[in-house]
């Protein structure tokens, strides 16, 4: 009879369970002054408010004339021509009309802009044939936003409408989290660095740039450390130099392989493991420690596995420690290409590429999902989120996915 081992029970955490403790680690550092100038892709410490009111004044959203409604229909002198930037010299009184351009200020006496399509031009005059509602074409002071009203407000990272509206409001400088300096460090003797001849056993290392990519893109100050090998004292000196930044980020050697080296030596250099090994494919022997404020990831070598981990834990702890409001990755709803088996004991993420058809958003797996395989990944635009459990996610049925590379 041949021995049956009683299947481990694992000790595995959960997905939402590593998730948390890394949150739970992640604590936002004091807020720094920062231009509007330099603030593309930071997060907002405090609300910013408007320093005007936005329009800041009463303005013209046609070229056309300013008139009184009331005076409508009828013929009407033109008494003046408003450019934008350069406000009436006087007010408009009672019959008359003034030519206003888009964004012109709307003078004193006018409560409405004619647009020029409904006007019929002699030499000093219009005729307008219509009446007019009062207010039409106007836009009126701070219908957009009124001053000191919130225009943003904390937690939010600032991408192009955010800054446009900062500058439109005249905001010139807003509170903001600092960056997290990163520290990458890719471990494996086998990497060569792509440019370079690959010599026998060699592969080119890939997750340092793509670390690299994805982390600053998520609002790091990153730097990345010469690739090490499998060694213990490179390993010691190339770790106690990422400790010294934010966050340190390795690649590689968290399994329980003999040249994996990586969570040992940082005991040694008093790394706390808050955990290792999470119930998701693929990334399971993800690692996750803390040194004082220092947060410690050591993503698996396998580049799917790498990604995986980048998206799921290291970019939510580089939004908490940002300050950024819901820094866990967002799920959307889709349905499903194809049918997907499900892992029974892990959280599975499946590439795959979004479409949009009549009936919304579907998912189509890509093929070859084996973790070492970042080139069939390339083409992806999302991981379908497929639950552990028994069976299979059935075509057509209704799944949830995060958009890869979104911050
Ligand atoms: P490890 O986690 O160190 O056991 O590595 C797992 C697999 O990923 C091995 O096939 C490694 O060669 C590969 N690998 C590790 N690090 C990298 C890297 N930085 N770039 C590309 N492949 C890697
Ligand atoms: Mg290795």
């Amino acid at each position: 009879m041949p021995i049956r081992y009683a299947p481990i029970v694992s000790a595995l955490l959960t997905l939402e369970q590593a998730q948390a403790l890394v949150l739970a680690h992640a604590h936002v550092r004091g807020p720094e002054p920062v231009s509007v100038w330099d603030a593309a892709g930071r997060v907002t410490a405090e609300p910013a408010r408007a320093r005007v009111d936005l329009p800041p004044f009463a303005s013209s959203a046609m070229d056309g004339f300013a008139v009184r409604a009331a005076d409508l229909p009828g013929t009407l002198p033109v008494v003046e021509r408003i450019a934008a930037g350069r406000p009436a010299r006087g007010t408009l009184e009672p019959g008359e009309a003034m030519e206003i351009s888009t964004g012109g200020v709307v003078p004193e006496g006018a409560d409405s802009v004619v647009p020029i399509e409904y006007v019929v031009q002699h030499d000093n005059e219009i005729e307008v044939r219509e009446g007019l509602r009062p207010g039409a074409h106007v836009r009126p002071r701070g219908g957009d936003v009124a001053a000191d009203d919130v225009v943003v407000s904390a937690g939010v990272r600032l991408g192009a409408v955010q800054l446009g509206a900062l500058a439109a409001a005249g905001v010139a400088g807003v509170a903001c989290a600092p960056r997290p300096r990163v520290a990458i460090l890719a471990t494996g003797s086998e990497l060569a660095r792509p440019g370079d001849e690959l010599a026998p056993g060699q592969i080119y290392e890939s997750n340092g740039l793509m670390l690299a990519a994805a982390l600053a893109a998520a609002g790091a100050d990153i730097e990345a450390l010469p690739v090490v090998a499998d060694d213990e004292a490179d390993h010691r000196t190339a770790l106690e130099r990422g400790l010294e930044a934010d966050v340190l980020v390795t690649s590689g050697g968290v399994s329980v392989g003999p040249h994996d080296l990586v969570r040992a030596i940082e005991a040694e250099l008093g790394v706390e493991e808050v955990f290792w090994r999470v119930a998701i494919k693929p990334g399971k022997p993800v690692s996750f420690g803390v040194r004082g404020e220092t947060l410690v990831f050591g993503l698996p070598g396998n580049p799917v596995s790498s990604l995986v981990c980048c998206e799921l834990l290291v970019k939510p702890a580089l939004r908490a420690l940002q300050g950024q409001r819901n820094p866990l990755p967002r799920l959307e709803p889709g349905v499903l290409a194809t049918s997907l088996q499900r892992n029974d004991s892990r959280d599975e993420f499946v590439r795959a590429r979004v479409r949009l058809d009549r009936n919304g958003i579907v998912l189509e797996p890509l093929s070859g999902q084996e973790s070492h395989m970042i080139a069939r990944a390339a083409a992806a635009d999302a991981l379908v989120h497929v639950p552990r459990g028994d069976g299979e996610l059935h075509a057509g049925g209704h799944v949830t996915w995060i958009r890869l590379g979104s911050d």
